[in-house]
């Protein structure tokens, strides 16, 4: 991925970021997979950490989020619905 400012190739990166959520309060996401921009500092969250975090501010209200308890409860959410499948 490039950037859009600069066209330099992006660097992976862990580091946070805020989700602006409808009624328009922050939530702040800590160590997640985002690109970075080692130029210009352009830091770019990809889509699938977005929707990610959409599912999860839905059904907690915590405005401090470790990205690694996103991931956890994805995975809970997984093996309920294998569950219901058998
Ligand atoms: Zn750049």
């Amino acid at each position: 991925m490039r950037c859009k400012n600069c066209g330099l190739r992006l660097s992976e990166i862990v580091g946070d970021f805020e989700y602006r959520k409808a009624d328009s309060s922050t939530v702040t996401i800590v160590d997640a997979p985002i690109y970075r921009c080692k130029n210009c500092n352009e830091e770019i969250v990809p889509t699938c950490v977005y929707n990610k975090v959409q599912n999860y501010i839905i059904r907690f209200t915590d405005t401090r989020i470790e990205y690694r308890k996103i991931l956890e409860a994805e995975a809970e959410d997984m093996m309920t619905i294998k569950l219901f499948n058998l």
